[in-house]
């Protein structure tokens, strides 16, 4: 929020720079809202539209270019929670929907389409709508954060040479196993692990990634000893990196 301050009428509001937010979290909040409506009485019903609704999020700010496109499309599942799929403004864009659906429609009007109304046109969301529709995700990078702690804890601290080195070790690894395929059985079937999301009460499918062979550190290692007997005699002091903050 401090930072989205900066860019709306702080600072940076004429730096030209368009601060954009992680689909993930704008998903995962829109959920969390939706679970705590579905903790009033009567509202239970809820609960079961979480997973679709944010599916429909993340349709919205995929498929928008501007903030008007988005709004017509975000709005349209207010009338489709009822089971209308035509209204006077619009449609929804959704193909034939299965017949065997036991997916209940919610009641106009009724407590827990009133709390899902709030939510969808809550204002403070609306305004930062925009935020969400260049459909960026910063997974990729905080899946590199978390790989990169394997290498260079937070507990510990290190010097910068040390973190350098541990930082270029963890690019190494990462690039080489990046696009692994996925594990196999003896039989060529594919290997699932399954997770069990507390709140949406649904399980997930991840494929498991053949495991890591580290084959470049027999070249990391070669490189270490042929440098090593190039060089006769064995520096006393290393030089230090012209960025080093030391
Ligand atoms: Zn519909």
């Amino acid at each position: 929020m401090q930072i989205s301050a900066l860019f709306n009428t702080g600072k940076y509001k004429d730096s030209g720079i368009r601060h954009t937010l992680d689909m993930w979290h704008g998903s995962k909040s829109l959920a969390k809202k939706i679970h705590t409506a579905g903790q009033h009485k009567g509202c239970e019903e809820l609960l079961d539209w979480t997973r679709d609704i944010c599916n429909h999020f993340w349709h919205c700010c995929k498929s928008a270019d501007t903030y008007d496109e988005f709004i017509e499309l975000w709005r349209g599942v207010l009338h489709h929670v009822t089971g209308e799929h035509e209204w006077a403004l619009g449609v929804c864009q959704h193909g034939p929907l299965p017949q065997d659906s036991d997916q209940a429609w919610m009641k106009k009007g009724s407590e827990a389409h009133v709390r899902l109304a709030e939510i969808i046109l809550d204002a403070r969301r609306l305004k930062n709508v925009h935020k969400y529709l260049s459909f960026r995700s910063t997974a990729e990078f905080e899946s590199f954060h978390n790989h990169m702690h394997m290498y260079a804890s937070k507990r510990f601290s290190f010097t910068p040479p040390v973190y350098a080195a541990r930082a270029m070790l963890a690019g190494l690894d990462c690039n080489h196993h990046i696009n692994r395929p996925p594990k196999k059985r003896p039989d060529g079937s594919l290997q699932y692990r399954k997770v069990f999301n507390k709140k949406s009460h649904k399980w997930s499918l991840y494929t498991i990634k053949e495991d890591k062979d580290y084959a470049y550190v027999k070249d990391l290692q070669s490189a270490i000893l042929e440098r090593r007997l190039s060089t006769r005699s064995v520096p006393r002091q290393s030089k230090k990196r012209p960025d080093d903050p030391r």
